[in-house]
């Protein structure tokens, strides 16, 4: 392995070490290591210019043993079968560890959205969820928004599903507006879930939420609502940042006006008024009580893992914290929530959503959030008690709790034929 591990080691590397912990023998490590389906499209697009661009598109359905696949679509020029791999595994656990009845999957498009106009961005998707049809479907695989997708993307994906079954199928994808089936709270929910599960750590670790420092990597669906909700929490945000750059003030941010800025067409947090700029390296080295990483995967590698100064991490991206950091930070007492529990939330009320689309019946904004809380208490204290139990890392214990279910479901299920 040279450099750093990539999203797909790492999540080997995952693997292996709760492998390890339950005793699970070789042939179940592989059954639960290789995607169930990995497919690679190519995605034809006429750009506006009279051009053809073909792009590469994926999808992979890692584990379907507790239920159908779940997973979010990522457009974005890095994205490879490798990675979406890595992040179908985690969705895996992830949906194990929160108990909710899903198998993992992700896919993804390597292309640059903001590139591209709003007509060309409806043909690209509508193109790749037609090469999709035969695989996705309420009951088979329902995708989500991710990096470099919306609601309106998930509105496209549903319609051209619609359409070519002939039918409207709102729970083919979840995160969509609300006109067409979407669920009151799911804009908020991984944010939400980020809040509810920074607080019950700090609070655990003897840090006072009402009195901590935070700094927010990433400043999109995830990371700007997550700053809000900690701010409404009580903590004080002093850094945030996006693909461009990062704005610090030791005296505190306002999320909400940050928001309003980028919602108005500021393409970037850059240039705030009243803030300082810092580059995103800068950021994650911040002295902080709380770093939440909230845009990509490896943004915290062997190289600067020594150099975090912040107490706690908790991930709202997923994979931000590569394999070969996890020990030194871990050697230097910075307590990582890991990104299948942290962010859980995203998952947890897209299952809510389909559910409500699944009986026609919708529930309240309240209704879900108390759901949420519940699950990721929930989810929180089991993972606290095994860490405790067993003395080994809150990355650990989730993965050993995820592990342990979909290898139970193999079991239980016997192998066909
Ligand atoms: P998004 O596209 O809405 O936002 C991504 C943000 O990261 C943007 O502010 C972008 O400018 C910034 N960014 C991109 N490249 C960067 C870089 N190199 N350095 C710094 N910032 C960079 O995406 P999102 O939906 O908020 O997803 C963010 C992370 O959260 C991803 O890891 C995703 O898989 C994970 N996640 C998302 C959800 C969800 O519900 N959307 C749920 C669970 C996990």
């Amino acid at each position: 392995m040279l450099g750093s591990p990539s999203a797909w080691d790492t999540a080997r590397i995952q693997l292996e070490n709760a492998v390890r912990h339950l005793g699970l023998d070789d042939g179940l490590h592989d059954l639960l290591r290789m995607p169930r389906r990995a497919i690679t499209v190519s995605v034809p697009l006429m750009r506006d210019d009279g051009h053809l661009l073909v792009l590469s598109g994926y999808r992979v359905q890692h584990n379907l043993a507790r239920g159908p696949a779940k997973g979010g679509i990522r457009f974005h020029p890095s994205t490879d079968l490798d990675e979406v791999k890595a992040l179908a595994m985690w969705m895996t656990w992830k949906c194990a560890l929160m108990g909710i009845p899903y198998g993992g999957a992700k896919g993804g498009i390597a292309v640059d959205p903001r590139l591209l106009s709003l007509s060309e961005r409806e043909r690209m998707t509508r193109r790749y969820a037609a090469e999709l049809v035969p695989l996705i479907g309420p009951e088979k695989d329902i995708p989500a928004p991710d990096v470099g997708t919306d609601e309106q993307t998930m509105a496209w994906i549903m319609d051209t599903y619609s359409t070519h079954t002939g039918y409207t199928a709102p729970g083919v994808v979840t995160g969509k507006p609300l006109s067409i089936g979407g669920s009151a709270g799911r804009a908020g929910a991984t944010s939400r879930g980020v809040q509810l599960v920074a607080f019950a750590a700090l609070a655990e670790h003897g840090l006072d939420p009402y009195d901590v420092t935070v700094a927010v990597q990433g400043f999109g669906k995830v990371g700007a609502l997550a700053a809000q909700y900690l701010h409404d929490a009580g903590a004080r945000i002093v850094a945030v940042s996006d693909v461009k750059g990062g704005v610090y003030n030791p005296q505190g941010l306002n999320p909400a006006a940050l928001l309003r800025r980028v919602q108005r067409g500021g393409d970037t947090v850059v240039g705030h008024p009243g803030t300082d700029t810092i580059t995103n390296a800068e950021l994650l080295e911040l002295d902080v009580d709380l770093l939440v990483p909230a845009a990509l995967e490896g943004v915290i590698t062997a190289t600067n893992a020594d150099r975090i100064k912040a107490r706690m991490i908790v991930e709202g991206a997923n994979g931000p914290i590569s394999a070969d950091a996890d020990p030194i930070l871990d050697g230097n007492g910075v307590v990582v929530v890991p990104d299948i529990l942290a962010n859980g939330g995203g998952v947890a009320v897209s299952y809510f959503e389909w559910v409500q689309d699944i009986q026609a019946y919708f529930w309240t904004e309240d209704q879900v959030n108390d759901r949420l809380c519940d699950i990721m208490k929930r989810a929180y204290g089991e993972v606290s008690a095994l860490a405790t139990e067993r003395g080994v890392s809150l990355r650990a214990a989730a993965h050993i709790i995820g592990v342990a279910r979909v290898a139970d479901a193999h079991r239980t299920r016997g192998l066909y034929p």
